[in-house]
Parts: C-alpha cells; sequence; structure tokens
C-alpha cells in the first residue's frame, strides 16, 4: 500500500493515502514536518512567499507564507488565483477519439413513444403545480402505495413531485424561467412513461397550462383540489386517476435498447482531496466507456468547473458549444456578483477537513469524472438535450437542487461520487453512491454502492474501478439490481433552482 499520492510530474505537493505523524520519512530524504491529516497535502519542495502550489499540474494557489518541504498545506495558508477568463477560450484542441471501449453496448430499459431517453423504472409521477397541496397528495400518495401499487406487479413506484415553487413568487420575472422549465420537464420524465397527471389547488401563479401546456389540461389528466367537493372527494378523485394511470403504466415491459437511449447523470458532493484522484476519475472512464458505446453522460455544477472552464472548452467540438459554456459561466459569474459573493463560497467545512484547500483544488475534481470525451453539448439549468455523448449542463453544484436540475434534463439514473458520505437519493431515478477512500465504504458498507478507494492505495486502477461501475450502471438501467439509496427509499426533497424573486 503506497502513503501518498503525487498527480502529475509538474506537481510540488503530494497527498497522504493515511493520517500520517510529524517525523515519518513518507520518502527517501523527506521527512515531514507536522502530522499530516489522511488525504491532505505536504509540500515536496520548499515553496516561497507567494510561490505556487501546483497539483493536478495546475496551479492551486500562491502561498501566502514560506512553505517548508514536508510542511503539511492546509486552506489557510493559499491564496486563491483569479478564476480563467471565459472570453476566446481555445475549443476543439483537445478532442479525444481513441475512447475506451464498452464490454456491453444495450440494456434493458422501457422505451418510450416520444422518441426521448428510455426509462430505467416504470414510475407514476403525480406533477404538482404548487406547494399547497403537498399535504393532501401525500396522503394520498400513501394510501395509493399501500392499496393499489400492488394490484399492478410492473409498476415499480408512485411518485409525488413535490415542490416549494408555484405561488407567491414572481411568475413573470425574467429568470422564473429556470423553476418553470424544470417542473415542465420533470413532467416529462423518461421514468413517467408518458403518463401525465397533475394535482392543482386552483388559484396558483402556476397554471396547469403553463406547466404542462393548455393541450393536457384535461379532466382526465387534472384534480383540482378547489373543485373537490371536501376532503374526501380530493382523495377519490386522486385514488381514481391514479388507478387509470398505472393501468396503463402496468403494460410497459422492458426491451433490449441499444446504449443512446441511456442518459446516465453524474454529480458529486461530500468531496475531499482523495474525489479527484479515485472516485471521479473511476467514474470519468466509465462515463468515456458509456459514450464510446452510444451513451449519453452529463455532468454539471458551475462553481465546481468554473476554475477549470478552459479544459472543458478545450473539449468542445464547436465554437458554438464553447460559446454557449463562456455564456452559462457569465450566467452564474452574475448571479454570484449579485449577491456579493464569489466562487469561493463553495467549498464546505467538510471538504476543508477532507484536505480540499480551495475551490480551484475542488474544481480540478470535480471535473475528473467527466472524463475524457468530447463534449458535443451545452445546457442551461434544467434544459433537456438534443445530442447524444458528453454533455455539460450548468447547474448549481449543491447537491439537492444539481439533482432535480439532472432529473428534468430527463436522466435515467445519477452516479454521485462522494468523499465524506451522503444518503442523498432521488424518489423518480436511481442514485449509484461512489465513495473515493476505502474508510468511507468501512463506515457506510451498506449505503456506498461501490468503493474507488482500491485506486488510493494502489490496489487497484482506475479502468479497474471504472469498468466495475460501467457495468453496475448497466445493471441499475435494465433494473437488475438497485443501489442502497433506491433499496432503502432514500429520497431527498427536489429543491427546485428558482433565481428570481419571491414575492
Ligand atoms: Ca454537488
Amino acid at each position: 500500500m503506497r502513503d501518498y499520492v503525487k498527480l502529475t510530474e509538474r506537481d510540488n505537493v503530494a497527498v497522504v493515502t493515511h493520517d500520517v505523524s510529524k517525523g515519518v520519512e513518507i520518502m527517501p530524504g523527506l521527512v515531514l514536518l507536522d502530522d499530516i491529516p489522511q488525504a491532505h497535502k505536504f509540500a515536496l519542495v520548499d515553496i516561497p512567499k507567494d510561490g505556487e502550489i501546483i497539483r493536478y499540474g495546475v496551479v492551486l494557489g500562491y502561498a501566502l507564507d514560506a512553505i517548508k518541504r514536508g510542511a503539511w498545506i492546509n486552506e489557510h495558508m493559499l491564496k486563491l488565483p483569479t478564476s480563467p477568463s471565459v472570453d476566446n477560450m481555445k475549443w476543439g484542441t483537445n478532442i479525444r477519439k481513441d475512447l475506451p471501449e464498452a464490454p456491453r453496448k444495450t440494456f434493458m430499459g422501457y422505451r418510450n413513444p416520444d422518441g426521448f431517453y428510455a426509462g430505467t423504472r416504470n414510475i407514476l409521477g403525480i406533477q404538482t403545480t404548487v406547494q399547497c397541496v403537498q399535504g393532501v397528495l401525500d396522503v394520498a400518495v400513501d394510501k395509493i402505495r399501500r392499496e393499489i401499487l400492488p394490484k399492478y406487479p410492473n409498476v415499480d413506484d408512485v411518485v409525488a413531485i413535490n415542490h416549494a415553487y408555484g405561488c407567491g413568487v414572481a411568475i413573470n420575472a425574467p429568470d422564473a424561467k429556470f423553476p418553470i422549465r424544470a417542473l415542465q420537464n420533470i413532467a416529462r420524465h423518461p421514468n413517467f412513461g408518458g403518463q401525465l397527471m397533475v394535482v392543482s389547488l386552483g388559484c396558483e401563479k402556476l397554471t396547469v397550462e403553463r406547466l404542462v401546456g393548455a393541450e393536457n389540461n384535461t379532466p382526465e389528466n387534472v384534480v383540482v383540489l378547489q373543485d373537490c367537493k371536501g376532503f374526501n372527494a380530493m382523495m377519490s378523485a386522486i385514488m381514481d386517476m391514479a388507478e387509470k394511470k398505472m393501468k396503463v403504466l402496468n403494460e410497459r415491459r422492458r426491451e433490449e435498447l441499444p446504449l443512446s437511449e441511456l442518459l446516465v447523470g453524474m454529480q458529486c458532493g461530500g468531496s475531499d482531496a482523495f474525489s479527484g484522484v479515485s472516485a471521479n476519475p473511476s467514474a470519468g472512464y466509465a462515463a468515456d466507456m458509456l459514450v464510446q458505446a452510444g451513451a449519453t453522460v452529463m455532468f454539471s455544477e458551475v462553481t465546481e468547473v468554473r476554475d477549470g472552464v478552459n479544459f472543458i472548452a478545450e473539449r468542445c467540438v464547436s465554437a458554438e458549444v464553447r460559446d454557449k459554456l463562456a455564456d452559462e459561466m457569465r450566467w452564474y459569474d452574475k448571479y454570484l456578483d449579485a449577491g456579493e459573493v464569489d466562487r469561493s463560497a463553495n467549498p464546505t467545512p467538510g471538504n476543508k477537513k477532507g484536505g480540499l484547500s480551495n475551490i480551484v483544488e475542488k474544481a480540478m475534481g470535480s471535473i475528473a469524472k467527466s472524463g475524457t470525451s468530447p463534449i458535443v453539448e451545452v445546457l442551461s439549468p434544467a434544459e433537456r438535450p438534443t445530442k447524444h455523448g458528453m454533455i455539460y449542463a450548468a447547474t448549481p453544484a449543491s447537491d439537492i437542487v444539481c439533482g432535480p436540475c439532472q432529473l428534468a434534463s430527463g436522466i435515467g439514473l445519477q452516479v454521485f461520487m462522494t468523499g465524506r458520505g451522503t444518503p442523498y437519493g432521488l424518489a423518480a431515478a436511481p442514485v449509484i453512491k461512489v465513495c473515493s477512500r476505502n474508510e468511507m465504504k468501512e463506515q457506510w458498507p451498506d449505503v456506498i454502492d461501490i468503493s474507488a478507494g482500491a485506486v488510493v492505495t494502489g490496489e487497484k486502477t482506475i479502468q479497474e474501478v471504472g469498468t466495475e461501475l460501467f457495468n453496475f450502471i448497466l445493471d441499475v438501467a435494465s433494473g437488475t439490481k438497485k443501489p442502497y439509496t433506491e433499496q432503502y427509499g432514500l429520497h431527498n426533497f427536489l429543491c427546485i433552482f428558482n433565481p428570481a424573486p419571491i414575492t
């Protein structure tokens, strides 16, 4: 087992793979001057004041004071560099053609009549126009799950799409397009099989027409609570409609489909300094295999790519894709400016405890989950893709906000990398957990699906863990395996991204 990881020749720091005490000779002639916590950095050379601190071959920051060879480098010792400009970024200079060959080219999914991506699950999704209906709908869904769902064995679940949007909001503000588009596209999610069911209050700002289109505002699709005579009438209207929709869904069958029908989302959260060494590069390898076999993979999280945006631009297949990337970054820069913060607000106390000194270091690790495939399209938050291949979908990095954005984009499942651990999950699509270090898997053996920890210790390669993950993704997509979050029903609330004013 190795004691430290140095990622590129240029790096002047390395990361320890376990807690190492002061005085230990970690490599011939290099004695540590401090106790170094697991995943934290130490200096490989003397670094002068204002000298560059380099990891991943990029400058993470500049030394606030001189740092001696063998000393611990923590988040208080670096000055953040200015973020790269998004003007005139080079594009197409790093287009990789020799992606790793995928061992499987098909999966078992639910083909959808609209020609969009296939479903990985068969779920009755009940849409809501407004928060006000949640209490009633939750009681109804509980009853549906107990009394109706067991009668329809081909239906996996019934899910209420509850959210905090819909009324008391500036519905015509320019930025209201984000939450509205998110909810519109979640209603069309591939796992819902085109069966539309909406519960509305009756006086909300987000009208049924606006949510699902006037053509879908019919008594067959919509229950309006204010039109029901009392609570029992509300319940029976919802139950009756749910049963009719479930009857149709019950006829859906899985079929063998090419991977071009699969859309996978990548996200990370609770990252540590190993995330970019083990879990994210392994996910990136699996992503490259998926793309090689024709699948579409989406990665996101603006504040976690902003500092490495030039590396993404180099992989864009056209100036048009590069321009959309730049536009999305500019929009987010302005959004953060308006809130009087910058991207340095991103890393969490847990990230820092995990050895991530700043957002540059976090970004380099985060981008690794996108592998090396050419980037064929850039999406605004919650847009649906029109291309196949690697896609960048600009969303907030917050796990519980990125998740619903990717759901709206139509992901059949999400792969979620973590270093510190989070039990986050989605009700409408399975979430696979991949951890960056062995201790995380030991701590949560029955929450983490795949550990990339053996990459840190040198016992497995990125290719080995990446291939294991690729196969697990296809098994989960095909319904033959369930990740832990799905087995336990760990479903986080859908926090819909709303940068527009609340009234
Ligand atoms: Ca995240």
